[in-house]
């Protein structure tokens, strides 16, 4: 008999899983702020196998494995390998968020082993001192944080070359970078991190500074909007619209100049994409299902603590796979998080407090 994949109250079907890992990090970002602890009870592989075996039965196509920073987990490569199977029964991609610090050669090259098969770093800046400060390294003495963010910043270069190295390919989508922008903080680091992207002919994907968690001091002052980063980028070299596709969440642009081989031409067609989840929400497409690392699942990257649904009850002892799916599938239906859009529906009535959740689980639990 052919299952009917549930829609939630607004009409979204489940589409990626974001399955966190770990909640700890080895950087401590200003916009995350990890507290480095991990919950109790974390999943097992087993567990968190069951978990994406419901997520694909009930129509997700994509996982995408997160943290904190997921390559702190020792079982990385064997989840990988464990969920690889289930692309006969959907799953189209397996894909990692990382920092990319940790990355070394070799453990790229047991991931793309293991079944994974694209790589988002992230990067917010391309100088010691901005990568210093956007990774929350070297405490207030600016050469320290400076020296410490250089380190970093030649780690996560190394790990880019490391990526592609392994059969990462940025032409097909499977090499990317992303890079959060806070205005006055480094909003600077724009031009050069576009820069880099179109010399290594990688989508740079620019995300808005976002209210996630309860530590990043948030302001809507904060915030550089998307439009401007594409403006500014846009008034230095050209960039064609190339809109942001179903579900997705970055909006896409190809440079005017790609493929020319100029001199600073992109030389392989890169792209440049921004998340413009604050300024213009994309709640009305969002098909993510979260589940942290001890098994708690969320709807929205919003969400307050402690309204995510407990999953151990279909894990432990034993996984339940019919309960479990049931179960997920009873959230889903129940779900009608937009977030984002209520946020802005607020602005827009010059009420800039905060909608229906004034405190959000954080972001490193969650899994971003
Ligand atoms: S605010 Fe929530 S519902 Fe809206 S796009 Fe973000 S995660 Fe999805």
């Amino acid at each position: 008999m052919t299952r009917v994949p549930p829609l939630d109250r607004l009409g979204r079907p489940l589409g990626v899983l974001r399955l966190s890992l770990t909640a700890r990090c080895n950087l401590a970002c200003p916009y995350c702020l990890p507290d480095g602890v991990e919950p109790p009870g974390l999943l097992t592989l087993r567990q968190r196998l069951a978990v994406i075996e419901a997520a694909v039965a009930l129509g997700a196509g994509s996982l995408r494995l997160t943290g904190g920073e997921p390559l702190l987990h020792d079982g990385l490569e064997a989840l990988i390998a464990a969920a690889a199977p289930l692309r006969e029964r959907g799953l189209r991609e397996i894909a990692l968020t990382s920092n990319g610090v940790l990355l070394s050669a070799e453990r790229a090259r047991t991931l793309r082993a293991a079944g994974l098969q694209r790589i988002t770093l992230s990067l917010d800046g391309t100088t010691g001192e901005s990568v210093g400060r956007m990774a929350g390294a070297g405490g207030a003495d600016p050469g320290e944080r400076a020296r410490r963010g250089q380190v970093l910043l030649a780690k996560v270069l190394a790990a880019i070359e490391h990526a592609r190295a392994a059969g990462f390919d940025p032409r097909r989508g499977e090499l990317k970078l992303n890079a959060v922008i806070q205005r006055g903080v480094n909003d600077d680091q724009l031009l050069p991190l576009a820069a880099l992207g179109r010399e290594r002919g990688l989508e740079l994907r620019l995300i808005e500074f976002m209210d996630v968690g309860t530590r990043n001091g948030w302001q809507p002052e904060t915030v550089l909007s998307a439009a401007e980063m594409v403006d500014r980028i846009g008034h230095r070299w050209p960039l064609e619209p190339r809109g942001r596709g179903a579900h997705g969440t970055a909006s896409r642009w190809r440079y005017g100049d790609a493929g020319t081989g100029g001199s600073g031409s992109t030389g392989g067609g890169a792209h440049l994409a921004v998340v413009a989840s604050v300024t213009a929400p994309f709640c009305g497409d969002c098909n993510r299902l979260r589940v942290t690392a001890d098994g708690i699942a969320y709807t929205c990257l919003f969400a307050a603590p402690g309204s995510g649904l407990d999953l151990r009850p279909w894990l432990q002892p034993q996984p339940d796979p019919v309960g479990l799916r049931q179960a997920l599938a009873d959230r889903w239906r129940r779900r009608q998080d937009r977030y984002s859009e209520e946020r802005q529906e607020l602005w827009q009535a010059s009420a800039p407090q905060h909608p229906t959740t004034s405190r959000h689980a954080e972001m490193a639990y969650l899994g971003g």
